[in-house]
């Protein structure tokens, strides 16, 4: 039997200003509902997208405004700590797109979806994209004001993803599983690794794509109530 791994967590009070995370993560669920009220207002279905970095993330947005731009006037947040790469992209696909650069912060609060929110002409837009920070920890604790949390996570993580990073999936209402069509070559069995993102969340809707392909949009569109 090999040694069991010694493991080292914080005691309690330990983890450093505690308080100020606890005051931090409210005044963040205050604006969220503040964000939600005023998209409502204006009758916009807005959707935050999270997940890693190379998961998907801009490819499967890209997909949904290629399938949905005749029926909605489309926006789309690009979150990223300082490059426009994706935002560029983005706009290229027809979407009025806006850059959030967080500077050293890994994941969008609340505030700064607000700003952007105050940036735009809301009545010129009936879906708004948010694509998070590529992350799959801080992102979950952090709320925009959304209809609904979107994670996608690419079979090429491996399997052990919901497993590790249970919160995200346990506050997404959608989990994408993208780049199936790389299952095979990856040894990746994705009934497995759906079982495994229903165990840690039991209410999500798991959908398969390949955003190469298309594969998978349409439903994704659906769930999302956008078809
Ligand atoms: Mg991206
Ligand atoms: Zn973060």
């Amino acid at each position: 039997m090999p040694d069991e791994i010694e493991v080292i967590v914080p005691d309690k009070g330990e983890v450093f200003d505690i308080e100020l995370e606890e005051d931090l993560l409210e005044a963040n669920r205050k604006i969220a509902e503040e964000n939600k009220q005023l998209l409502e207002k204006h009758r916009i279905r807005a959707i935050d997208v999270m997940g890693s970095v190379g998961s998907g993330k801009t490819t499967l947005i890209e997909r949904l405004i290629g399938l949905l731009k005749d029926k909605y006037r489309i926006a789309v947040f690009g979150g990223d700590v300082t490059t426009t790469i994706d935002a560029e992209r983005l706009k290229r696909s027809g979407a009025k797109t806006l850059q959030i650069n967080t500077g050293k912060e890994c994941h969008l609060d609340a505030n700064l979806v607000r700003k952007a929110l105050s940036k735009i002409d809301l009545n010129d837009i009936d879906v708004l994209f948010i694509e998070n920070v590529g992350n799959l920890i801080c992102p979950a604790e952090f709320p925009l004001g959304t209809d609904s949390r979107v994670v996608v996570i690419s079979v090429t993580e491996g399997p052990y993803t919901p497993l590790k990073h249970p919160y995200i999936f346990m506050e997404a209402d959608v989990a994408v599983i993208n780049k199936i069509d790389l299952a095979g070559t990856m040894d990746v069995d994705v009934d497995e690794l759906e079982a495994k993102i229903k165990k840690v969340s039991p209410d999500i809707v798991v959908i398969r794509t390949s955003c190469k392909t298309g594969e998978g949009i349409e439903k994704v569109a659906k769930v999302l109530g956008l078809l």
